[in-house]
């Protein structure tokens, strides 16, 4: 290992030489491909793509249209992708190899929906692993695409797509991912080494990071391949951790003893890495501006020219400077032109590679083989890293370039050593409302934390659940909670609540509502803030206990209590907008009008289970918020989750006599509160039948009722997912799984119908029964599993039963295997032609769907309409007319556009229904507290004999009415 002694200064003067260099080498020349398809004047690249992209749907609506427009495409991709197969690429690769350029040659393949995908995928890596190597053997001898410093190099190099190979690769389950993995990628590592290939491990998304480079490093630790040198990995440079991942590899080759290659590359996922990070409210792995991807580069370079004797690096830009810094350092390293090569895309910069050569480089182009119209992601993401008006080639293919300004070191303003920046938590009350975004599964100090959690959480059962009215209360009848994921585990004893104990809760909170009531909106806003904060510190904890009580999956409990913690934050920021007191109507000389809202009364909270945090926090808060006592009555089946919500309320300084905690059945405690005439309102979520009782019981207001009683309902939905004729099916089949089997299809969001309309048909049952056929079932509480059990015994035998008999007119075409000891239930698909057909008219509330076919979007909207609930509903289309008609015509409370039904965020998609899904109301949504509180108007005549004091006019303020 070598020391680099060079400065800087040097470097750069060197560099400039190189660049000056390359500049007279490349005059006049350029790529014509880059000319033709992305530089070309008035080429507008994005109605390029989006062209392409319809092309390769291959459903226009004019066939004629679309014939010429997948030849376009297909011609274009042409000059990007080297051919179906092994056998098509193989003239390219022997042009390749003629003129003096090395390749590696990866599959082109995008989302992987099901395990009969992932293994099509490994078996066309076999194909090329197995066929490449006879042919290309018997090319003619090039010691410079052969050899490298530490010996010789095989001919046939591949780089694997790892995510493709497995549709259920995720980071919250590491372990098993990479053992999922193992089985696809070692018997490509077995006959590649058997065939003299050399392999490339490919890294995309930040997501597949860790699973990526725990994988190589098991393979490559392993016996069959500690001593093999033919093994490589990437680095990727926008990465904040990139650094970290170097001095893991070079590590990892000097415990093995034998090298490894290293390309290292910018990343090409970056709009995909921001974007997603921003949405979920996740740290950015990426840096934000591009030089700092750049100087990270240029670090990192040096780092691995300096570990020679273990590293082979591979140089893979398309950026002059990135690429004569390289060299530059190699030089002040004095390493021979061979101990390094450049790596450049098939078709982009054939200028630069030419130049390369001749300066006596190995260049080795990333040959990509597959389908032409499937391979247009590839396509896109290449094009737009390249045409982006800081992409090195849009700027070095411009005439006129400046040689010096392309050649600049390049000079972020952010920190490259910075590592990953945690998103910082929000600053008080007076800051704007923001999610306070999902877990960080990515980091592997959490995900042992929640593990850890969920098995210490384990051995605290049976909890002792109480009813509390003002104060403790244990004795009594109780009632056992049992894990639905193992019936053995008893999970919870829950004292039930009583009529007495209700009665006596609605007085003591009929007592204290005056109080509550007036106290400052800004107090109460300020307790749910600090709700927020204790939530968030206990966050894991709360989510542990779920996966216990209720069998939500890691990644599913974690977003239940995300979701409590934003309801806190948001509707303490609401109350402040929406409940205090503002001028009201146009001012008026003489005269001051003010309206504000005020509390109601005792509010009783009725929640299921299925969301077994948010939603009871959720309406507790609003209605506390809002300045009513509240009386709490959680689901039977997740009291103890509603017990971890209470005694927080009561731990941050919520007033005992102001909520109450009263689990216990809701024929019997439930309807007792319901009736009492103290209660001034009932929020509720939860079944049709149940809800619709509890409207009508409220409806009869008593002679000894101070006011009529006010229901906030969230009802049940039978929501349709409507798939397009040019939908993109990758998307469609990957969101009707997480939409229609995310916690056993049990959110009042799931999809249960699925319209798929005209040709799309066969091609989605085709894929959407294979990817039900590899869903991992299993116990909740463990990170793999995709498909937990259903809630209880009940569920369990009311599912079963329509399994077996969905009535007439369904033809079932696929029913699962479900595991013995819990109420685990299969996912069942069924085919119907009726939309009167019960599976596409009852609630299942299971992993039930039912697909239907139907002759076009227009009658797909038809049929989505035709339910008595109006819930949530989804649409997979790429015609624009016809998401503007879904907008218009799909009746429901939340329509979801290109993604799935479920998972609505507090403030971005306020959640609720209408019809028989629920009474209007939009929870974590604006207006919405507006429900649990009495709008108040006060007007003064300020006018004196006359003359009008303090004119024009007198504006209140907050703070100056009653509740401020
Ligand atoms: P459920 O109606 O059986 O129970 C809901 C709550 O009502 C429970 O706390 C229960 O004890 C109580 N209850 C039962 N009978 C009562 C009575 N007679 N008087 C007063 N309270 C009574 O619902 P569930 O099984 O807990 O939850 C699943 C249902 O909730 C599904 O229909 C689902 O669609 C719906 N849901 C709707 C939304 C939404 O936002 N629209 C959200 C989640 C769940």
């Amino acid at each position: 290992m070598g020391r680099l002694s060079v400065s800087p200064d040097q470097l750069d003067r060197q560099i400039l030489g190189l660049g000056e260099r390359f500049h007279r080498e490349m005059a006049g020349q350029m790529a014509s491909h880059v000319r033709e398809y992305l530089l070309k004047e008035g080429r507008d690249v994005p109605a390029l793509l989006s062209a392409a992209i319809k092309a390769a749907a291959g459903s226009l609506t004019a066939p004629v249209a679309t014939r010429t427009m997948q030849k376009n495409v297909a011609l274009m991709a042409g000059k990007f992708i080297l051919g179906a197969n092994a056998g098509e690429a193989l003239p390219q690769l022997k042009a390749l190899w003629k003129e003096g350029t090395a390749f590696t040659v990866g599959m082109l393949g995008e989302a992987t929906a099901s395990d009969a995908e992932g293994e099509d995928y490994k078996t066309r890596y076999l194909d090329l692993i197995d066929n490449l190597p006879a042919e290309i053997a018997t090319w003619p001898a090039d010691p410079r695409m052969e050899t490298n410093h530490l010996g010789p190099l095989p001919r046939t190099n591949v780089s694997v797509k790892v995510s493709a190979m497995d549709p259920y690769l995720d980071p919250v389950d590491p372990v098993g991912s990479v053992d999922r993995l193992e089985r696809r990628i070692l018997p490509l590592f077995q006959h590649a080494k058997k065939s003299g290939v050399f392999v490339n491990l490919d890294l995309e998304t930040w997501a597949m990071h860790d699973i990526t480079f725990d994988l190589f490093e098991r393979i490559v630790l392993g016996p069959e391949f500690k001593d093999w040198p033919h093994v490589g990995i990437v680095v990727q440079t926008y990465l904040r951790t990139a650094a970290g991942d170097v001095d893991r590899l070079v590590a990892l080759a000097e415990r093995r003893g034998a090298p490894i290659t290293v390309r290292l590359v910018k990343g090409a996922y970056w709009d995909y890495e921001v974007a997603h990070a921003q949405q979920l409210g996740l740290p950015c792995p990426v840096f934000t501006e591009k030089s700092a991807s750049d100087a990270n580069y240029e670090a990192l370079t040096i780092r691995l020219l300096e570990n020679v004797d273990a590293i082979h690096s591979a140089f893979a830009s398309h950026n002059l400077r990135s690429l004569a810094h390289a060299m530059a350092v190699a030089d002040g390293l004095g390493l021979p032109p061979n101990a390094y090569e450049i790596q450049m895309l098939y078709g982009m910069a054939e200028p630069e590679r030419r130049t390369m050569r001749t300066l006596g480089r190995r260049v080795r182009v990333y040959a990509p083989v597959g389908q032409m119209l499937p391979g247009v992601g590839y396509l896109v993401r290449r094009l737009l890293e390249n045409t982006g008006n800081e992409g090195f080639l849009r700027l070095s293919h411009h005439e006129n370039v400046d040689i010096h300004a392309l050649m600049q070191r390049p000079r972020p303003r952010e920190d490259i050593n910075a590592g990953l920046q945690a998103v910082p938590p929000p600053a008080g009350l007076d800051s704007p409302f923001r999610n306070c975004g999902v877990l960080h599964f990515e980091d592997r100090a959490v995900t042992s934390a929640f593990g850890d959690t969920v098995e210490r959480i384990r051995k605290t059962f049976p909890l002792q659940i109480p009813v509390v009215v003002g104060k403790l209360r244990a004795g009594g009848a109780r009632m056992h909670r049992e894990c639905p994921s193992d019936t053995s585990v008893c999970v919870a004893e829950i004292a039930m609540a009583d009529c007495a104990d209700a009665d006596a809760a609605v007085e003591a909170a009929y007592r204290a509502w005056p109080a509550w009531r007036d106290r400052p909106v800004r107090e109460r806003a300020e307790l749910l803030e600090r709700l927020a904060d204790r939530l968030t510190a206990d966050r894991i904890d709360l989510a542990a206990l779920q996966c216990w009580e209720v069998a939500k999956p890691w990644r599913e409990a974690d977003a239940d209590v995300a979701e409590a913690i934003d309801f806190c934050r948001y509707y303490a920021r609401q109350a402040l907008l929406e409940l205090a007191p503002r001028p009201q109507g146009r001012r008026t000389s003489g005269e001051d009008n003010v309206l504000w809202y005020e509390g109601r009364g005792p509010c009783v909270v009725i929640s299921p289970w299925n969301f077994p945090l948010a939603i009871l926090c959720g309406m507790s808060t609003a209605a506390l918020v809002a300045g009513n006592p509240v009386l709490i009555k959680p689901s039977s089946q997740a009291a103890a989750i509603g017990y971890g919500l209470f005694e927080r309320m009561l731990q941050v300084g919520f007033p005992p006599d102001v909520v109450h905690f009263l689990p216990g059945s809701g024929r019997v405690v439930g309807a007792r509160l319901v009736s009492h005439p103290l209660v001034a309102q009932i929020a509720f979520t939860g079944s049709r039948e149940v809800g619709l009782g509890i409207v009508e019981t409220a409806a009869k207001t008593s002679d000894d009722a101070p006011q009529v009683k006010r229901v906030v309902c969230e009802m049940g939905g039978k929501n349709a997912i409507i798939i397009d004729d040019d939908a993109d099916l990758d998307e469609a089949v990957l969101g009707v799984m997480k939409s229609a089997f995310g916690y056993a299809g049990q959110k009042c969001s799931a999809c249960s119908r699925v319209l798929v309309v005209g040709t799309a048909y066969d091609p989605f049952v085709r894929r959407f029964v294979e990817a039900c056929r590899s869903l991992p079932i299993g116990p909740a509480h463990r990170p793999s599993t995709h498909l937990p059990p259903v809630i209880d015994r009940s569920a369990f035998e009311r599912l079963t039963a329509v399994i077996k008999d969905p009535g007439p007119g369904a033809r079932p075409l696929f029913v699962g295997q479900a595991p013995a000891g819990g109420h685990f239930v299969p996912p069942a698909v069924f085919e119907v032609a009726d939309p009167a057909h019960r599976l596409m008219q009852e609630e299942l509330f299971g992993p039930v769907v039912a697909l239907m076919k139907v002759d076009s979007f227009d009658q797909a909207l038809e049929v989505a309409n035709q339910t008595r609930f109006a819930l949530t509903g989804a649409v997979y289309s790429r015609s624009p007319a016809h998401l503007e008609e879904a907008r218009r015509r799909f009746r429901v409370g939340n329509l979801y556009l290109n993604r799935g039904s479920t998972g609505a965020l507090v403030d971005r998609q306020p959640f609720g229904g209408f019809k028989m899904s629920g009474i209007g109301t939009k929870a974590g949504g604006p207006n919405y507290l507006l429900f649990f509180a009495d709008p108040r108007c006060a007007s003064e005549n300020t006018m004196r004999r006359g003359v009008v004091p303090n004119s024009p006019e007198k504006v209140r303020r907050p703070g100056d009415a009653p509740n401020q």
